[in-house]
């Protein structure tokens, strides 16, 4: 790895570090003071109590010691999309297309696969293109919504999917969206990412969908039942926990799957699968939803060459 890439990306986490420590001290500080005067006041108001009422909870964000609370609160928060319907959403069950995005920022001069990178600035033109030629980007939820269970899409619909779970994706991905009002889906590795629960929690805050890319991203076509089962359900339940909200969609690590794979992920609960075969997602194939790979260097015109070849 080039040193000066090693030293710009070690000085942003420990940026994000500092960032996230002053702002919980204010957060903390703050919010302990008047937690403390609630907590006396409901004592005093009701006794001991009986358990709160759904709804009750705070946000994942600003509560501390939201971990110990995530675990315990029923999943009641839905997954949600970043955008929101308008007069212009329309009920629809055609092909939608899903981006495929991997590490947002510039790669080392002797990266193992500088492919995987995108540089921010094209990532913006490509965000700019969209929304200049009328799309939207929303959630693989809310594209499900509509294919099965009556919901709506905007008139050009379109999922930006992200693997794996790297920084750039929290420090440049999700700002560039958010200012779109779009949300993108996380396929996240629920051990060992770049990102750190707290990371993943403001993204879903911000509107993305979190999905599963099992615990530790092997080629799934190759471990026994045991393995299999483990990285599918495993993975789902401790991000479920981590997070608080449930886990719907799952993306096969490196794309590899076969028909037994396929059925283990439909039996351990998921709705959709993502896998690296070219063309749009479609409907009738909901654990073989197929994507736009975008590479190193595509800008705005090769994003728009690989949407119309895809049929988009
Ligand atoms: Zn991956």
């Amino acid at each position: 790895m080039d040193p000066g890439f090693e030293a710009r990306l070690a000085r942003r986490k420990e940026q994000v570090r500092l960032r996230e420590i002053r702002r919980r001290r204010v957060i903390f500080g703050s919010v302990g003071v008047l937690l403390l005067l609630a907590a006396l006041a409901i004592l005093f108001v009701r006794g001991a109590g009986e358990p709160g009422g759904p709804g009750g909870g705070g946000e994942p964000v600003a509560s501390p010691g939201s971990d110990a609370n995530e675990a315990s609160k029923p999943k009641t928060r839905p997954q949600r999309g970043g955008a929101k319907p308008d007069g212009t959403w329309t009920a629809q069950k055609g092909p939608v297309p899903i981006l495929m995005y991997h590490v947002i920022g510039p790669p080392a001069d002797d990266e193992t696969y500088p492919d995987l990178f995108l540089d921010t600035a094209d990532f913006q033109s490509q965000v700019d293109w969209l929304a200049d030629n009328g799309y939207t980007a929303v959630t693989l939820v809310q594209v499900q919504d509509a294919w099965y269970d009556g919901g709506t899409l905007p008139p050009k619909p379109i999922v930006l999917s992200f693997d794996d779970g790297y920084l750039g994706q929290y420090l440049d991905a999700m700002p560039i969206l958010e200012k779109q009002g779009w949300g993108g889906l996380l396929n996240l590795k629920s051990e060992g990412s770049d990102l750190s629960s707290k990371q993943v929690r403001k993204m879903y805050m911000a509107g993305w969908e979190i999905g599963s890319h099992t615990i530790t991203h092997p080629d799934l076509t190759t471990v026994d039942a045991a393995t299999l089962e483990h990285e599918l359900v495993g993975s789902k339940t401790q991000l479920e926990r981590d997070l608080g909200i449930p886990i719907v969609n799952f993306c096969y690590p490196a794309g590899q799957y076969n028909d037994e794979v396929a059925r283990a992920v439909e039996a351990a609960g998921y709705r959709g699968a993502t896998t690296v075969n070219p063309g749009l997602g479609e409907r009738s194939m909901p654990f073989e939803l197929n994507r736009i790979r975008i590479d190193r260097g595509d800008g705005a015109e090769a994003l728009a060459t690989k949407l119309s070849a895809a049929g988009a």
